[in-house]
């Protein structure tokens, strides 16, 4: 998929202020410092679509922006930074779990966890929500290009075989640097596939 535009729409903590043209609709979240908005300019080709978190925990707000007029790419706050309180981290999460549970048009969300770490608990939580929501996902593993290949190979396929013992089969699973812009390609056919196959469903 060639990315012709890509224009930030609106940013808020609610999913009823959300855009409400339908298009479908791909969300990004991990933790805080995972590198989401690394990936985002990556993917986007553009320097600064997404802010890099200088603060993390800074940016709690669902970010929309719309891609080639056809697909609204979400940035979604990182979670899990310790230093945010615990009752703003339960506003964060009631304000987010609504987002999951009400947005629709929502067709697929992307995980991102760092390529070096074994599964995280609040990942796999996160995971689990996602499941039980029956809101389809994919694993996107950041930041590729800090292990040499082999060792890379080897702590994915670490990662896969722990993932199974809490999930009967895979979700789809990309590889990402976005120093490289290693995976990129692979990762906009995916969405240019999705975008296809929901297409009858957003006429
Ligand atoms: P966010 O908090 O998840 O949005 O993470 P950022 O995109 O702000 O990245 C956090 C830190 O990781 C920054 O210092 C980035 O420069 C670095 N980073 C992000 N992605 C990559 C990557 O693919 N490779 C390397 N080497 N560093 C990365």
């Amino acid at each position: 998929m060639k990315i012709k535009t890509a224009e930030f729409v609106i940013s808020n903590t609610n999913v009823t202020k959300c855009p409400k043209e339908r298009l479908p609709e791909y969300a990004f979240i991990g933790r805080s410092n995972v590198g989401k908005s690394s990936l985002i300019n990556m993917l986007m080709e553009r320097k600064d679509l997404a802010k890099i978190s200088g603060k993390p925990g800074k940016t709690q707000l669902i970010n929309h922006f719309k891609i080639n007029n056809e697909w609204f790419l979400v940035d979604l706050p990182g979670y899990g930074y310790a230093k945010v309180s615990k009752k703003k981290r339960a506003k964060f999460q009631s304000f987010i779990e609504n987002y999951f549970r009400e947005r629709e048009q929502l067709v697929c969300t992307f995980v991102l966890v760092d390529s070096r770490h074994d599964p995280q608990k609040i990942d796999l939580e996160f995971m689990q929500f996602l499941g039980e929501n029956r809101i389809p996902f994919g694993i996107v593993f950041t930041k590729a290009d800090k292990l040499g290949s082999s060792k890379l190979n080897k702590q994915i396929t670490s990662y896969k075989k722990k993932l199974l013992n809490y999930w009967e089969s895979l979700p789809m699973t990309f590889i990402t640097s976005s120093s490289s812009g290693f995976g990129r390609t692979e990762f906009l056919k995916f969405i240019e596939e999705v975008n296809e196959d929901v297409a009858s469903d957003f006429k």
